[in-house]
């Protein structure tokens, strides 16, 4: 099938991508099979897209809103009747204000672009994760990504203080106001963050920013028990006056096995330790921020908490060591059937969770091929990681893992979203009662249920 003549005279026809060319493309970053849809089109204006939403909704065809196709939920998955409304030409990003500290920018602005425009004028867009070099604006906002600095910044939903978005029918809903003060009647704009194109598509938004920091001293530290990682972090957090930016940890299994395709034998610290953690804090004050990094770390070890620990002397030694948490092209090679889990999880109850699912994946399925515990131990948020060598008890491991999560009061998505892959075990941290108003939303927004149809609603 090819793209419909109508979409292809609003965007012109070298901006749709349909046939050959199209079934040669991977459907996301983590599933190279081949995209399934009638036509890609990426509309350059708010007007184009408008109007490319409103053919399709009169004509009842389904549509997926796209970003840097980054996700990890199948949030982009197409059926071969769908047109996929690629946003990336939408990629304006306004002159950031150091007085407002604002910035506008489109929805196709690529994370990296927009942080390194900020960074430019001395200012900070307080969203980092590891897909920041082609994840887009409207992509991170429609999941609310979180990231390596949301213990700081807070996370996307957090950035935004002005929107714009176009409903199924093409109505535009433009609200990019610039204030940190806007009680005006209902705040649309939450709507359409963190609901992952099934309510709208995001245009563009008007972004909170932060005074850019001057220095940056990162540290791994090796802990010999959980508890002793907590109190750190709350140590950390009074020690260092709010400059802690990110506190990154690290179960064993998965330090070791990434630290050993890594390093070629060389390691930050000669012991093992049940759990490391990454920490990082960016200053504004040059002669006084380094020294008071070192004496809260200092304070870790002293105090017995910390068993060891190696402050980076370098920008090399920095990228080296957040290497060892950001790459998982090894992990990639272990779990054949790679299965992950991206949860909250109180504080206090996150080692007894892990022990207690190690425990019960090695009794119901003794060939899962082990364990990879990470997370942003600052926003209660874990990644668990684990295999198969084949797929065929995938859902088992699933259903033995949620209802983990639910059993310990957690959330099945700390912040990349419900997508396909996560819809049918939302009851486990939606009641009955929202999942139905979400429904109801969603009928009175997209009554024909064209945006981004069976995502995130079971
Ligand atoms: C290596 C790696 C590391 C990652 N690390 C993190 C992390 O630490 N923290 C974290 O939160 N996430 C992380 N992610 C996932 C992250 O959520 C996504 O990378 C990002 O938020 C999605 O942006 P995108 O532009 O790629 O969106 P896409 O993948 O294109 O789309 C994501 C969802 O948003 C919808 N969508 C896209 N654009 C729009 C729009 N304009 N309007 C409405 N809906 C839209 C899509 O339909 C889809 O449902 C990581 C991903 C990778 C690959």
């Amino acid at each position: 099938m090819s793209a419909p003549r109508p979409l292809v005279d609003i965007v012109g026809a070298g901006h749709v991508l349909d046939g050959a060319a199209l079934r040669e493309r991977p459907q996301d970053f983590w599933n190279p099979v081949a995209t399934r849809a009638r036509a890609v089109v990426s509309p350059a204006s708010v007007p184009e897209l408008s109007a490319v939403l409103a053919w399709c909704n009169d004509n009842g065809c389904p549509v997926i809103p796209e970003g840097g196709r980054t996700n990890l939920n199948q949030g982009t998955a197409a059926s071969p009747e769908a047109i996929i409304l690629s946003t990336m030409r939408l990629d304006r990003i306004g002159t950031p204000d150091p007085q407002a500290m604002t910035v506008e920018a489109g929805a196709g602005a690529v994370i990296q672009t927009l942080q390194e425009r900020c960074e430019a004028q001395g200012l900070r867009f307080g969203l980092d994760f590891g897909a920041r070099g082609s994840a887009m604006l409207g992509g991170a906002l429609s999941t609310n990504a979180g990231g390596f600095q949301a213990l700081r910044y807070g996370v996307a939903r957090d950035q935004v203080l002005g929107l714009e978005a176009v409903l199924a029918d093409g109505t535009v809903l433009s609200h990019l106001t610039a204030y940190a003060k806007d009680n005006t009647g209902y705040d649309l704009k939450q709507l359409f963050i963190g609901s992952e194109g099934t309510l709208g598509v995001i245009t563009r938004a008007v972004l909170r920013l932060h005074p850019g920091p001057v220095t940056r001293s990162t540290a791994l530290l090796g802990f010999r028990d959980f508890e002793a990682v907590t109190r750190t972090l709350a140590t950390m957090r009074r020690n260092l006056q709010g400059t802690l930016s990110s506190y990154e940890i690290m179960w064993e299994e998965f330090y070791e096995f990434n630290l050993a395709a890594l390093s070629e034998g060389r390691r930050p610290m000669q012991d093992r330790f049940p759990f490391c953690v990454l920490c990082e804090a960016e200053g504004f004050a040059p002669e006084s921020d380094d020294e008071r990094f070192q004496n809260a770390v200092m304070q870790a070890i002293d105090s017995g908490d910390a068993g060891d620990a190696v402050i980076a002397q370098s920008l090399r030694q920095r990228d080296e060591l957040w290497r060892i948490r950001e790459d998982f092209d090894a992990e990639q090679r272990l779990f054949t059937v790679m299965i992950d889990f991206d949860i909250s999880l109180r504080l206090r109850d996150m080692a007894a969770f892990v022990a207690e699912a190690e425990r019960s994946l090695a009794r119901e399925i003794p060939e899962f091929l082990g364990l990879h515990v990470l997370g942003h131990l600052g926003d209660g948020n874990l990644h668990v990681t684990t295999g198969l060598p084949t797929p065929e008890r995938k859902d088992e491991v699933k259903a033995l893992i949620y209802a983990l999560i639910a059993r310990y009061g957690g959330s099945i998505s700390a912040e990349h979203g419900i997508g396909i892959n996560k819809r049918d075990y939302l009851h486990h941290s939606r009641s009955a009662a929202e999942i139905a108003t979400m429904r109801r939303l969603k009928m009175a927004l997209d009554p024909r249920n064209i945006l981004n149809p069976g995502k995130v609603l079971p």
